[in-house]
């Protein structure tokens, strides 16, 4: 079979060491291997907000992070929601194919309700598993690059694949997560890191305000640093980050910072997550803001062109 990828973000802030570890490095690598979509989920902004906030200036944040990783416009279609109506419009049909209380156990969007800053739960809220299916689908996409907060999702996606596919005839290949090396890696006050939640590092954070962040978390007051995550979790939070951006385990770490206590493995996380970044950071100022745009006008008209194909085919195939 051949492969098609298929991954995105929501247009909510900077991004983080959490999507480099959970999917960007994946994205980069794949990018060499297979067609690839990356997504600017705009619409799925106002999932759990009620407004959508300094979009552009968050769009503008994606396209740079994006390039500044290393995906290459030349072979990766990025673009975004509310360019492509022919992909939104794939919702309708596939909503039918879910029932309501498939949509109510998503585990996912639980913990998403119990971190929303809305007075109540939207609709769009519970029904944008389905949302995601159509991003997933409208380019036939395979292969999934996600973090593990994503997997329910991608469960429903090809739920209603399978189903679409019963009742109407093959149109959808059945599309895989995978996973990156840190699938749920945690944030600076121990929940999943998050760009809304304040407990993240962003790719683009300044140096100082990287070793500002690392000051700020928690530790614990045991001066010998070891790596245990159950029974201390902080400690092991921060060398886990240093530990991917030294492509070192932790646990040697650990015995290296010996009893150096909580200062000398912040300085340690610290150093090791600027230094990672550095070269990041360095390409991404020397992108434009107007030159990143561009790069989504020609990704969201080829987008368009991908999406129509499957809504006429989708459509034929129920007889419409
Ligand atoms: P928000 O707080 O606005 O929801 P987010 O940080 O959760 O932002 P998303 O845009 O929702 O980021 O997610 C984009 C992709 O990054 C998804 O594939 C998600 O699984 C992955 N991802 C997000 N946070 C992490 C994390 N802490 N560890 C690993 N992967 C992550
Ligand atoms: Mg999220």
């Amino acid at each position: 079979m051949d492969h098609v990828v298929l991954t995105g973000d929501r247009p909510t802030g900077p991004l983080h060491l959490g999507h480099y570890f959970g999917s960007l490095a994946n994205r980069v690598r794949m990018q060499d291997e297979h067609p690839m979509y990356v997504l600017i989920a705009d619409y799925q902004v106002i999932t759990d907000r009620d407004r959508p906030g300094e979009i552009q200036a968050n769009i503008t944040d994606l396209l740079l992070d994006y390039l500044a990783v290393g995906l290459d416009p030349a072979k990766v279609t990025i673009f975004q929601h509310s360019a492509v109506p022919e992909l939104n419009q794939l919702m309708l049909p596939f909503l039918s194919l879910v029932s309501v209380s498939e949509l109510s156990r998503n585990p996912t969007v639980k913990d998403e309700i119990a971190h929303s800053s809305q007075a109540a739960v939207s609709g769009l809220m519970f029904t944008y598993p389905v949302h995601q299916a159509a991003d997933i689908l409208f380019c036939k996409g395979t292969l999934v690059p996600v973090g593990r907060d994503q997997l329910p999702h991608v469960e429903v996606t090809r739920l209603v694949a399978r189903r679409f596919n019963e009742r109407y005839g093959e149109v959808f290949p059945l599309p895989e997560a995978v996973m990156g090396e840190r699938p749920l890696l945690k944030g600076l006050d121990g929940g999943k890191m998050s760009k809304s939640r304040g407990n993240a590092i962003a790719l683009k954070a300044t140096e100082d305000e990287t070793a500002a962040l690392i000051r700020k978390a928690r530790t614990d007051t045991d001066r010998l640093i070891t790596f245990d995550e159950e029974r201390r979790p902080e400690v092991a939070n921060l060398l886990t980050l240093a530990g991917l951006c030294l492509g070192r385990k932790p646990r040697e770490l650990a015995d290296e910072i010996g009893d150096g206590g909580g200062l000398a493995l912040k300085r340690l996380t610290t150093d090791a997550v600027n230094d990672f970044l550095r070269p990041i950071r360095a390409r991404r100022r020397e992108l434009s803001a107007a030159g990143v745009r561009r790069v989504l006008e020609e990704g969201n008209a080829r987008a368009r062109e991908r999406a129509a194909d499957t809504l006429r085919e989708v459509r034929d195939a129920m007889g419409f």
